[in-house]
């Protein structure tokens, strides 16, 4: 009889593991540091922009031109998204209490809920490209677009040049969630 014994792991290199000497690299090259200067002046151009996309919508009202306020308006939505993004990872703000204000105001800017998103987020950078256990994962393992059919199948063929057209429809996968944990929320 032999005793099992558990493989060795090999010892970790010299240094830390790939992700802490990167981790490394960019806290000392100071990509990490907090920048109140540039988050102030964007969020005034965002908040500006934003404003003057709704003001143009009810200005112009029904029309052709309203069209083009959509698509701006688009884009002013998925900046605010990214300065609720930031925001979520205290790159703006140290303390937890305006980082989560600030948050759900911007949120609230786009209709999306920002204690929801925020959690999925989390779970995002905890596991991410977990096919399981990565919530915000856009594109699928090569397991798992081969194990599709019929039309996913087809998609994930794709994927690579779907992936822009796709990432449009990618607020709805945003809404239905955020109203369903409104509706269950305590
Ligand atoms: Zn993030």
């Amino acid at each position: 009889m032999t005793a099992h014994t558990p493989p060795r792991r090999p010892p970790p290199p010299a240094g830390g593991s790939d992700f802490a000497r990167l981790s490394k690299k960019i806290a000392e090259a100071g990509l990490m540091n907090r920048r109140p200067g540039y988050y102030t002046v964007r969020s005034i151009a965002v908040a500006v922009a934003y404003a003057g996309g709704w003001s143009a919508f009810v200005v112009i009202g029904a029309g052709w031109w309203t069209l083009a306020v959509a698509a701006f308006l688009a884009m002013m939505f998925g900046q605010v998204a990214l300065l609720a993004h930031d925001v979520a990872h205290r790159q703006v703000f140290r303390r937890r209490r305006p980082s989560e204000t600030a948050g759900r105001i911007a949120g609230a800017a786009i209709g999306m809920g920002y204690g929801w998103w925020q959690d999925k987020h989390t779970r995002h950078h905890a596991n991410p490209n977990h096919e399981d256990l990565d919530p915000d994962l856009l594109v699928w393992s090569q397991d798992q677009a081969r194990a599709a059919t019929g039309l996913p199948r087809l998609l994930g063929h794709w994927q690579a040049f779907l992936f822009f057209p796709c990432s449009c429809s990618k607020r709805s996968t945003f809404m239905s969630p955020a109203r369903e944990h409104l509706a269950t929320a305590p």
